[in-house]
C-alpha cells in the first residue's frame, strides 16, 4: 500500500501500488470520482446534502416534471466486471430564449449545460439548451423521495401523493417550476383602447396532474378554470385579468435573489403588474 492524494478533494488515502498504473485520476471514493468526471466535462458537481432541503430543489422538481426527463436504462454488464451498470441521467431541454434559467440552475444547484444553436425544437428551428446531470447520488435521492416517474410518459405523470406531503413553501416553489415549464403568459395589445390584455394558462397531457394543479390553486383561493383540448391535452386557465394577476402574484410575487425563475416569464409578469388597475 502507498499513500496518495485524491485528485478531486485532495485528501490523502492508501491504495495498492498496482492501481496507480490503471488510471491517472485516482480518487478516494466513488463520489469523488463522479465529481471529477463532472468537472472534467465542464459541469459543476451537485452537493446533494446541501441542496436536498432547499426551496430551489422543489423548483427544479417542478421544472423536471414538466420540461424534464429522467432516464433510467436497462442494466448492462460493463467491461467484464461483475457489477451491473445502469445508465441514468436527468435532462431538461428548453428553447434557447430561456437558457438563462439553465445556467442559473448550474450555478445554484450544479450539473452541466450545453447550448445547441441549430437544433430543432418542435416546429421552430430556434435551437435549444440542455441542462443535464448523471450524478448518481442526486438521481437516487429524487427517485427515492419524490414520485416523479422515470422514463416518463407525460400523459401519466402523477405526483399528487408526494406533492400533498410537501410544506406550503415547498409546494409554491414546485408550482413555480411547473409554471415556468408548462405555463404560458400571452399579452395582447388593444390599440384603440391603448391598453393591454393578457391570458395565462398551464397545459399538460396528464389528467391527474392537472387535477392536482387545480386543487392546489383552489386551496389558495385562486379561481381557476379547466378545459380539455382534442381529448388529449388538459388545460387550466385564467382569462379574467383579476384572476390571472392573483395567480401570477402567487407564483412570482415573492421572489428573492437566490430564487430560480425564468426571466422571460417574470418580465411579462412585471409588465402585467404595471398595467393592471384594480377595479
Ligand atoms: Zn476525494
Amino acid at each position: 500500500m502507498i499513500k496518495i492524494k485524491c485528485r478531486n478533494c485532495g485528501k490523502e488515502f492508501s491504495i495498492y501500488k498496482y492501481r496507480l498504473n490503471m488510471s491517472k485520476d485516482i480518487c478516494c471514493s466513488r463520489k469523488c470520482g463522479a465529481e471529477l468526471t463532472t468537472r472534467r466535462n465542464g459541469g459543476t458537481p451537485i452537493n446533494v446534502d446541501k441542496i436536498k432541503n432547499s426551496n430551489n430543489f422543489y423548483y427544479l422538481m417542478g421544472l423536471i416534471s414538466t420540461d424534464g426527463y429522467i432516464h433510467v436504462g436497462l442494466p448492462k454488464i460493463k467491461h467484464n466486471r461483475k457489477k451491473l451498470s445502469i445508465k441514468r441521467y436527468i435532462r431538461i431541454s428548453l428553447a434557447r430564449k430561456d437558457k438563462d434559467i439553465l445556467y442559473k440552475i448550474k450555478d445554484v444547484i450544479g450539473g452541466n449545460v450545453k447550448d445547441y444553436p441549430n437544433r430543432k425544437t418542435g416546429l421552430n428551428s430556434i435551437g435549444c439548451t440542455v441542462w443535464e446531470t448523471s450524478q448518481n447520488d442526486f438521481i437516487d435521492h429524487i427517485l427515492k423521495t419524490t414520485n416523479i416517474q422515470y422514463n416518463n410518459k407525460t400523459f401519466n405523470l402523477n405526483v399528487t401523493e408526494w406533492f400533498n406531503g410537501l410544506s406550503p413553501i415547498q409546494k409554491l416553489y414546485y408550482i413555480r417550476g411547473v409554471f415556468d415549464g408548462d405555463g404560458g403568459i400571452t399579452i395582447h395589445k388593444n390599440k384603440t383602447l391603448n391598453s393591454i390584455g393578457w391570458n395565462t394558462s398551464i397545459i399538460t397531457a396528464s389528467l391527474d396532474f392537472i387535477n392536482m394543479l387545480i386543487n392546489y390553486f383552489k386551496s389558495c383561493n385562486i379561481y381557476t378554470r379547466y378545459k380539455e383540448i382534442n381529448k388529449k391535452y388538459h388545460y387550466c386557465y385564467w382569462t379574467k385579468k383579476q384572476f390571472s394577476v392573483e395567480m401570477l402574484d402567487h407564483i412570482y410575487g415573492n421572489i428573492s435573489n437566490d430564487d430560480l425563475y425564468i426571466n422571460r416569464k417574470y418580465e411579462k409578469y412585471k409588465i402585467i403588474k404595471d398595467n393592471y388597475v384594480k377595479t
